[in-house]
């Protein structure tokens, strides 16, 4: 325990000075976290679902050192580099035909940022200087800056902290929480009502994230694309915690025919190695655009170009599709069951994604402490316990992550 990390550092989401201490990490290699104290355990977490490799993977090491020797970053304002191009022309190529045009940030609440931008400056160029609002889908999470945050879950998000800051925008019922029908229904009143001053309707595809961890009917994507195209709205998906095969798919959007216009990509761009984030959309939304007015001084760093080549090469030549079946067959097996248990809500599962939801809220510090004896590492939040392990971890190190789940559900 570090106490001056404790007394001075602020964490995630987290007070400082801190009433806990946070677990030192010393090294990290495959699917461990190495702890101070001589404690190694299983990152049931993937660093917040980016390291989808594992950690410490030679050919990512690699792909830094390689490009470290050359450059570790330049600007993106009148300079280009291999990197980015190389990186541009790979997610060109495994997205829908229509999104051809690239924007790389630095994170993944900045590319929510951009893409809300690219819809607005659209709009604007077009003369409907009304489209100013966007519409979203209840319980979805797309980062903390304002932007994002303002089409975060109106309730569960942060948006009573900074009302009267955020910008209002439009709350839809999510097929996650109402029958599809229902939700459609809910959305087109809305478009019927209100599309002359919405630009674009935003959501996570397929699996709603750190808004509740809630999975829904793929058909709803293309039913909500639909509306919005009647209706003069564009439609951008936000694969950041989705993509990169996470559900089964490589993007989740896959699990139906749509075409997103604008696609927001992040986490496991990387492989979790370095943060970037990319904003993808078509030629004709980017005509209408113009200058976009966005230009971070980190976009496209090199060093995290090359890793994302070198992570996205790795993911496509592997059988990442058999791993990601054989941990839902897993989950099916070791989580499923636990919803008959009296203290469980219920159990979801997709792809390498297992979310035991409780019927209480979870005490997770104490949680987190029964865990690492356990060796495993998770990070319970509200009611949840869930687990997006690396794509690579083996059967015996992935039962462990459920044995520990199941010892918390039993205790
Ligand atoms: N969108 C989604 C769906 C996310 O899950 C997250 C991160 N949890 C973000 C956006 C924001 O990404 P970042 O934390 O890299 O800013």
């Amino acid at each position: 325990m570090d106490t001056f990390d404790q007394q001075h550092i602020w964490h995630a989401y987290a007070k400082t000075p801190s009433p806990n201490a946070n677990y030192k990490v010393l090294s990290a290699d495959g699917v461990y976290l190495n702890l101070a104290g001589d404690k190694r355990v299983i990152d049931g977490m993937s660093s917040w679902w980016s390291a989808i490799h594992g950690y410490n993977h030679p050919v990512l090491n690699k792909a830094i050192t390689t490009q470290l020797a050359k450059m570790a970053h330049v600007m993106f304002g009148g300079l280009t580099h291999d990197p980015a191009i190389r990186l541009a022309k790979t997610l060109i190529e495994i997205t829908p035909d229509n999104l051809t045009q690239v924007f790389f940030t630095d994170s993944g609440s900045v590319a929510v940022e951009s893409a809300l931008k690219m819809a607005l400056q659209y709009w604007h160029n077009k003369g409907q200087i009304d489209k100013q609002k966007f519409v979203t889908i209840r319980g979805g999470y797309h980062g903390d800056t304002f932007g994002a945050m303002s089409v975060c879950d109106p309730d569960n998000g942060m948006h009573h902290l900074f009302s009267g800051v955020l910008p209002q925008h439009y709350f839809v019922k999510s097929p996650a929480l109402a029958p599809m029908d229902e939700a459609l229904a809910d959305l087109e009143a809305t478009l019927k009502q209100h599309s002359k001053n919405i630009a674009a309707m935003i959501l996570e595809p397929v699996v709603q994230n750190a808004g509740g961890m809630r999975i829904y009917n793929p058909q709803y994507l293309t039913k909500a694309k639909a509306l919005c195209k009647a209706h003069d709205v564009l439609f951008i998906l936000d694969e950041i915690a989705t993509g990169f095969g996470r559900t089964g798919e490589l993007f989740a959007f896959e699990y139906t025919e749509v075409e997103p216009d604008i696609l927001c990509l992040g986490k496991a761009l990387t492989g979790g190695y370095m943060t970037l984030a990319a904003t993808l959309t078509s030629v004709k939304i980017s005509s209408g655009v113009g200058t976009l007015m966005h230009g971070p001084t980190f976009m496209a760093n090199p060093l995290a170009c090359s890793v994302a080549n070198a992570s996205i090469e790795l993911l496509l030549k592997s059988n990442w599709q058999d791993n990601v079946a054989r941990i839902e067959q897993h989950f099916h097996a070791q989580l499923a069951p636990l919803k008959q248990h009296v203290k469980v809500a219920d159990v979801r599962i997709l792809g390498a994604i297992g979310i035991v939801e409780m019927v209480d809220e979870i005490d997770a510090e104490s949680v987190q402490d029964f865990l690492i004896e356990q060796g495993v590492w998770l990070r319970p939040y509200g009611k949840l316990l869930y687990t997006m392990p690396p794509f690579t971890i083996s059967e015996q190190a992935l039962l462990t992550i459920t044995n520990a789940i199941q010892l918390v559900v039993n205790t």
